[in-house]
């Protein structure tokens, strides 16, 4: 089961980072939350639990500042297309705190500059690092993408694992769902579009 959403360039919403957590306590509220699940927070196994729950939220919420993108000068460079894939992060799911796997595919248009390779993947990461649903995140690496190179010549798919339609609910573990937003001459251009469709899904690896 696969279902696609294809969203048009819509403007940017500003989004706060998130703030620092109070990880001291976070554990106690894990360790209360045990106590309401019938659990014995003191029993062996379980004493370091509510603090290693709690650093584990304090460093998936850390990347709380977008990170810098570096770009290079590549004065002879006009329209070409440029697509980065095989990203693959955690994020967590906002409607149930699951985790959903999310294989992210990037693609713009260089003109006169590239934008730094590794800096994709740290986008991807960044993004990932609260709690999301996928359709928006893919919309922010976007949008973001677009405001470093200027130019709304940006496409990014998505294809996510949601562990919360796979291990509750309908419980269809193979069921993916593929994300994509455009702009710029990615919308205007159908031949173009076709392409970057095509080149996103030869790099996806299976899951
Ligand atoms: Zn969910």
């Amino acid at each position: 089961m696969t279902s696609t959403t294809v969203t048009p360039a819509a403007p940017a919403v500003p989004r706060q980072p998130a703030p620092g957590i109070n990880t001291g306590r976070v554990a106690d509220l894990i360790g209360q939350l045990l106590v309401e699940l019938g659990e014995d927070p003191r029993r062996e196994g379980l004493t370091e639990t509510p603090k290693r729950v709690a650093a584990w939220w304090s460093d998936f919420l850390a990347p709380a500042s977008a990170p810098a993108v570096t770009s290079f000068t590549e004065s002879h460079l006009a329209g070409q297309l440029v697509v980065v894939g095989g990203m693959s992060v955690w994020s967590l799911c906002e409607h149930h705190m699951i985790p959903m796997n999310l294989q992210v595919t990037a693609g713009y248009l260089a003109e006169g500059e590239v934008v730094g390779l590794s800096k994709f993947g740290r986008v991807a990461r960044h993004f990932a690092g609260r709690l999301q649903v996928q359709e928006r995140y893919t919309r922010e690496i976007a949008e973001h993408l677009a405001g470093v190179i200027g130019r709304e010549d940006v496409a990014v798919a998505v294809r996510g694992l949601h562990l919360c339609m796979s291990m509750r609910g309908v419980r269809m573990e193979e069921a993916r769902t593929t994300t994509v937003h455009a702009g710029g001459r990615f919308v205007t251009d159908p031949v173009l579009s076709q392409q970057f469709l095509t080149v996103a899904a030869g790099q996806r690896r299976v899951c």
